[in-house]
């Protein structure tokens, strides 16, 4: 449930692949959970082309 509202979110055309934050902001309009932060955090933390487009950085 969580993973794919993380998903939506932010590794979807809408996400955009967003940081934490903007990401963070755009859940939190739309839901609430308990650890919205650290959920969003360690997501993004994983998320396989985020990593890449840092290293590239
Ligand atoms: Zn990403």
């Amino acid at each position: 449930m969580k993973k794919n509202i993380l998903q939506a979110l932010h590794a979807s055309g809408i996400g955009a692949h967003s940081g934490i934050t903007a990401t963070y902001h755009r859940i939190k309009a739309l839901f609430a959970w308990t650890g919205i932060f650290q959920s969003v955090e360690s997501f993004v933390n994983k998320c396989q082309i985020c990593q890449q487009a840092k290293v590239e950085h």
